[in-house]
């Protein structure tokens, strides 16, 4: 069994039933499983692992999940920054939406998800768009999973669902 100690963390956030935070803290991994979480000093005593990654000024937490990440919409980024929710959804977003070809919408999803993945995000939902099977095919080119999404087809008026797995 593969066999991980992070430590050195200026701070391991748990979000265990305790909330628990550790200042120079430390991680231990059997597998695909937490063993244990702690000061460096305790664990690194304790855990021999194969593999040991310094942490040192990082924080170590557990990973993100965005519920409601709309992937096309990366590009249109500042096109109704200010705006009411109407003039927002109407005139600004359906307009860049309806503009999209699939190519532009692939290369939104892939922007959007490495985003995510920069900010620590290891699972999103997309609630969707015209393009779903674009941005499908953009988590299959790296890491972060997705879940499932339903939209509508644009050109053909009909609802299309997409799962993934990771
Ligand atoms: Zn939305």
């Amino acid at each position: 069994m593969d066999t991980i100690l992070i430590k050195n963390a200026g701070w391991v956030v748990t979000m265990d039933p305790d909330r628990r935070i550790f200042a120079d803290g430390a991680v231990a991994i059997e597998g695909d499983r937490i063993v244990e979480v702690g000061k460096t000093e305790q664990l690194a005593a304790k855990h021999k692992a194969q593999k040991v990654i310094d942490a040192t000024g990082k924080m170590v937490l557990p990973g993100m999940i965005d519920t409601h990440v709309h992937n096309t919409q990366q590009l249109g980024r500042g096109l109704a920054d200010g705006c009411e929710i109407n003039v927002h959804l109407l005139e600004r977003l359906y307009g860049y939406e309806t503009a999209m070809m699939a190519e532009d919408a692939y290369w939104a999803a892939l922007c959007c998800q490495l985003e995510l993945i920069r900010a620590g995000t290891t699972c999103f939902i997309d609630p969707g768009s015209y393009f779903p099977r674009e941005t499908a095919q953009a988590v299959g080119e790296r890491s972060c999973p997705a879940v499932r999404m339903n939209s509508f087809d644009g050109s053909r008026r009909r609802r299309t669902t997409i799962e993934w797995g990771w």
